[in-house]
């Protein structure tokens, strides 16, 4: 069981049991959903650059990856070949990717976790992408199952000028999380709770890095017969200080204009402040929070282990977060879910083999210089970028 597959159970057991790959495993015929791959495309060049490696080859080599097996996995859902269409979609994705890990590394350096402009203190990266894999005390002498491990991937771990520890996750977003969320995050603590087993001493802190899924907006050139005609706009776009002055120089004409000087003001603040780009939060870990996440994990691990009643959850909300809303639409009405089942959907894999092949437990590793030589190792074996 996986930590975030926890939440899905606890949000609706309907869609944890159509779609976890310890149950029916449903997942939706088509080509693999954008801001999925996108996500972790971004995490692999993050992950890289803490051990060592250049970030933009290792964003490169993983889109490449994600390329053979979409079009493998499509093959394999659809029964044909991705559309031209598909593919150009799937191009316009992997162009996005490059520019959000390029500016990320323009905003925050070849040092990112230095401490400057994230409001944090200098951090030291010591491993990165920890998958891990912990064998759970649950009863299961009335169960199907043989075995419960709780399994997840940790973003990043580094350690606080102090030695305190520190793990991270990489966020990539389309809207902004607010810190009171964040503090006390199921996934967060999860992922404190389980390093702390992994290498046998607390965790003191937690770095949420959050990426925003877009690119600095260039603003619109004003037409009209007004006296702006031919400036640019100084509406409030999702934009940077800096893409803004260049579009400025761009248009030719001088930033220094007071026409545009308060405007450019405003945006430095917001970029220093409250950027639209790149937020860090840096979270307390409580030890109480995390001796209640085991608790309830394992309350929660010893139910999905029973063969639990599946109840649904129709939010008031309307069910957003949903990947099989059509199957529960469709259960709901009356109609043939079954048929459904059969047209749109397949049975997924569990997990890529690459992080399967590298996973941690408490058996490999039980202090953290273990762990830092674990992830060394891990690292050298990657395949090299070819083509
Ligand atoms: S649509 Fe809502 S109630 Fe139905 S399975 Fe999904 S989350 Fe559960």
């Amino acid at each position: 069981m996986s930590v975030t597959e926890l939440q899905e159970y606890m949000r609706c057991r309907r869609q944890w049991d159509y779609s976890s790959a310890n149950r029916k495993s449903l997942v939706q015929r088509g080509a693999p959903r954008k801001e999925l791959w996108m996500g972790s495309a971004m995490h692999a060049a993050l992950g890289a650059q803490i051990m060592g490696e250049d970030p933009m080859e290792a964003l490169e080599r993983y889109i490449q990856l994600i390329r053979k097996e979409t079009a493998e996995e499509y093959l394999r859902r659809v029964g044909a070949p991705m559309s031209t269409e598909e593919w150009l979609a799937f191009d316009e994705s992997a162009v996005l990717c490059h520019r959000v890990i390029d500016n990320y590394f323009k905003h925050f350096g070849d040092t990112p976790y230095n401490g400057k402009k994230g409001k944090h203190p200098k951090l030291t990266p010591l491993a990165s992408e920890i998958t891990f894999m912990i064998p759970m005390p649950v009863d299961l002498s009335t169960s199907d199952y043989d075995v419960v491990y709780l399994v997840g991937t940790i973003d990043a771990l580094f350690t606080d000028p102090n030695g305190g520890i520190v793990i991270g996750d990489h966020k990539t977003f389309s809207q902004k999380a607010d810190i009171r969320d964040l503090q006390l995050d199921h996934q967060f603590t999860g992922y404190a709770a389980c390093m702390q087993v992994l290498i046998d001493q607390p965790v003191d802190h937690f770095l949420y890095n959050g990426v925003n899924k877009k690119v600095p907006g260039i603003p619109k050139v004003l037409k009209g017969e007004g006296p702006t005609k031919g400036r640019l706009s100084r509406e409030w776009i999702d934009t940077t200080a800096n893409t803004y002055r260049r579009a400025i120089l761009d248009n030719g004409e001088d930033p220094t204009d007071p026409y545009y000087s308060g405007h450019l003001a405003r945006l430095l603040e917001r970029d220093t402040n409250n950027n639209v780009f790149f937020i860090r939060h840096y979270l307390d870990v409580y030890p109480s929070a995390v001796r209640q996440w085991w608790d309830n994990t394992l309350a929660l691990l010893e139910e999905m282990a029973h063969d639990p009643v599946i109840t649904f959850n129709r939010t008031w909300t309307g069910c957003w977060d949903c990947g099989v809303r059509d199957l529960c639409d469709a259960q709901l009405k009356g109609q043939d879910v079954e048929w459904l089942k059969n047209e749109d959907y397949v049975i997924g894999t569990y997990g890529t083999k690459q992080a399967l092949e590298s996973t941690v437990s408490p058996e490999t590793v039980g202090s953290i210089s273990d762990l830092i030589e674990f992830a060394q190792k891990q690292h050298e074996k990657l395949p090299e970028v070819t083509g």
